[in-house]
């Protein structure tokens, strides 16, 4: 089956599509040291990023990301790997092809990419011109790789947003977008789940589903998708495994799979079509919130009050303006 029917067919017939979970807590638990490029592994530990697709594969994921989110020429330029943007996107996404094409799996291979890590004019100093340049060169390498559809995520920035639209409709590739609201329920650039839905409407070129990944915990997560109803699309929803913890320098997820369950079911409820995680989010975690979703029946939107009792409090309230840390020493 050609690679777009099988995504359109899935969403056509499936209630939820099942996404992955991080690839960054998997990678450090296979031995990858905090500092290096998660990307380099895709030539010096090829069989441990088979090994981490495989384990989503089995599983039942519908769609599974490469190991490209960092992939992009300026984020490897901090590893001095600039000039290998295109190649090692490219192998990520032959890794998976190869897996899922030789044992005829009908997974939807997406391939992942992340923000620049550089902020768009005005605000910073990279061109808008520049960053639909990067993201094209690596979303070309991920196409020449093999994958079904471009997977953006974690973006923050509407202008960052619009460059990954524009570069998958030079490479003439669909695409999924979602973005991080991490900082009392909108995006650190102070854009709201409701701007979002607004803003696909006049991108070069829509994406396929839109939605929210990362961020702070499932809570937040699941009312972003509530807030996002009115979107034309399929909304996604990734949420972390739990709220981000720093301990002794390292960062944890307290999110146990059965929490995760119950974010799931949650995010179904709030509208979502395709539900995964994302940090911290492991193996045991996806199973979860595949059998929750199996034997779910419940389509009543949660209240605000249940999202709450079930996972935890909110961070904070979109759509109100996030106070300088100046003003809060001041109270
Ligand atoms: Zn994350």
């Amino acid at each position: 089956m050609q690679s777009s029917e099988l995504l359109a067919e899935k969403l056509v017939k499936k209630a939820v599509l099942l996404a992955d979970g991080a690839m960054g807590t998997s990678l450090f638990e296979l031995g990858l040291k905090s500092g290096d490029a998660p990307e380099t592994w895709n030539t010096l530990q090829s069989s441990k990023i088979r090994m981490h697709y495989q384990s989503f594969i089995e599983l039942g994921c519908d769609i599974i990301l490469t190991n490209s989110f960092g992939g992009n020429s300026l984020r490897l330029h901090l590893h001095g790997l600039s000039d290998r943007a295109f190649e090692l996107s490219r192998i990520s996404a032959e890794i998976g092809r190869d897996l899922i094409d030789k044992n005829n799996n009908e997974v939807v291979l997406a391939g992942s990419v992340g923000p620049t890590g550089e902020l768009i004019k005005p605000i910073g100093k990279l061109s808008y011109k520049n960053a639909v340049e990067v993201f094209h060169e690596q979303i070309e390498g991920l196409r020449a790789g093999g994958v079904d559809v471009i997977w953006a995520e974690t973006l923050s920035d509407p202008a960052e947003y619009t460059a990954v639209s524009e570069a998958a409709s030079l490479a003439n590739v669909q695409w999924f977008g979602t973005m991080s609201f991490d900082t009392k329920g909108n995006t650190m650039m102070g854009f709201t789940p409701s701007n979002l839905v607004s803003l696909i409407e006049d991108l070069p070129l829509k994406p396929i589903a839109v939605g929210a990944n990362c961020g702070v915990g499932p809570a937040d997560l699941v009312r972003t998708i509530l807030d996002m109803k009115d979107a034309s699309l399929p909304l996604i929803a990734k949420a972390n495994a739990g709220i981000p913890e720093f301990i002794d320098g390292e960062i944890f997820y307290n999110g146990v799979p059965s929490l995760m369950a119950e974010y799931a079911l949650l995010a179904k409820r709030a509208g979502a079509k395709i539900i995964g995680g994302c940090c911290g989010t492991s193996v045991a975690h996806i199973k979860a919130i595949n059998t929750a979703l199996l034997t779910s029946t419940d389509d009543s939107p949660p209240s605000l009050q249940e999202i709450e009792a079930k996972l935890g409090r909110f961070s904070g309230n979109p759509g109100t303006r996030v106070r300088r840390k100046r003003n809060r020493r001041n109270r």
